[in-house]
């Protein structure tokens, strides 16, 4: 089988370029986010991670999508230090358990794709056993994935999506500035970190508006 017949492996691959030169864009922010309120090594966890699924691509261009994220998130889990590898791994081990991600159909369905991330954010939720409020990256992933899913339900327009989705995860990400941490690194912070965002929920912004850029360009 050749790339073009695995059409969302294909989207995948390419989300996965389009996010490690975004994460490179954002490099000083990320890491000094992580420096105020963790350990300092976020962005090089997420830049690891990234880099990784980019090498990847000769190896799963041809595998069904399922089969493709099961792989990423196996050496995800073996790349990725700290808090935010298990998770990630889980995200994308969830995606590939997803209805649809067993491939067959066109690279753009937006039901597969919110079916996809939903099932990812759960995943994320039960590992972490954490949830919207704790300031981390779920206060990006929730919202984003809750508009995912109420858009797709009603075919909304990939322009109306690529252009909702990093808004509303900016908002996210914005809105962890002021909460207290329940989880991570940062909880053990109390009130100091307060007025920092939190650097997993602004990776995760990050990395949203990389995939809708990604995939308003491809569709435009
Ligand atoms: P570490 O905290 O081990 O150094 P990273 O710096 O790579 O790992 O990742 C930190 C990010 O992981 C946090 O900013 C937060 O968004 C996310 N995170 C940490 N713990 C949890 C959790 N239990 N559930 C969800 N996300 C979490
Ligand atoms: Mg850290």
């Amino acid at each position: 089988m050749t790339a073009s017949t695995q059409p969302l492996t294909a989207l995948i691959l390419d989300c996965a370029d389009a996010v490690d030169a975004a994460l490179t864009e954002n490099e000083a922010q990320i890491e000094g986010l992580d420096r105020a309120i963790g350990d300092g090594d976020h962005f090089h966890n997420m830049k690891r991670g990234a880099e990784t699924v980019v090498q990847m691509r000769d190896a799963l261009s041809d595998q069904a999508p399922d089969a493709a994220l099961k792989a990423i998130a196996k050496k995800l889990l073996s790349t990725i230090g700290g808090a935010s590898g298990p998770l990630t791994a889980t995200f994308f081990l969830e995606m590939a358990k997803a209805d649809g991600a067993a491939g067959g159909g066109s690279f753009y369905d937006t039901q597969t794709l919110a079916k996809m991330v939903a099932a990812g954010v759960e995943g994320v939720k039960t590992r972490g056993k954490a949830d919207r409020g704790g300031k981390t990256m779920l206060d990006v992933w929730i919202p984003v994935s809750e508009a995912l899913t109420e858009m797709a339900g009603r075919n909304a327009a990939a322009a109306e999506i690529a252009e909702r989705l990093p808004r509303i995860a900016d908002e996210g990400a914005e809105a962890t500035k002021d909460m207290l941490a329940s989880k991570g690194r940062a909880a053990f912070l109390g009130e100091r970190a307060i007025g920092h965002l939190d650097p997993g929920a602004k990776s995760s912004a990050v990395m949203i508006a990389a995939v809708c850029a990604h995939v308003a360009a491809r569709l435009g």
